[in-house]
């Protein structure tokens, strides 16, 4: 699990936190812009953790991008979230030379 992740410029910590919430709900990710500070549920697989840390990246993405009117609609970080988070782990974009 990466402890830091530049996005647009900005350097994101990553913390793992047992039984995260977010306004007492039980979540799996949380990400706080202000303070760039991303926030993953300790009882989730490794696998899951990195799935999770690529959803909230994508939050902070598109809040650095500017496009503040979408990076919080699920409804476009989810999908999003999962299949970037295949492309990068299924396929080898350092390859180089090809
Ligand atoms: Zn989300």
């Amino acid at each position: 699990m990466l402890k830091e992740i530049k996005i647009g410029g900005i350097n994101y910590h990553v913390q793992i936190v047992e039984r995260l919430q977010d306004n007492n709900e039980a979540v799996w990710g949380y990400t706080d812009y202000k303070i760039a500070e991303i926030f993953i549920d300790a009882g989730l697989s490794s696998q899951k953790q990195d799935q999770v840390l690529m959803h909230e990246a994508l939050h902070s993405s598109l809040h650095e991008a500017g496009l503040d009117d979408i990076c919080n609609d699920e409804k476009i970080v989810n999908p999003l979230g999962n299949i970037l988070y295949q492309l990068i782990t299924e396929n080898d974009f350092k390859g180089g030379d090809n």
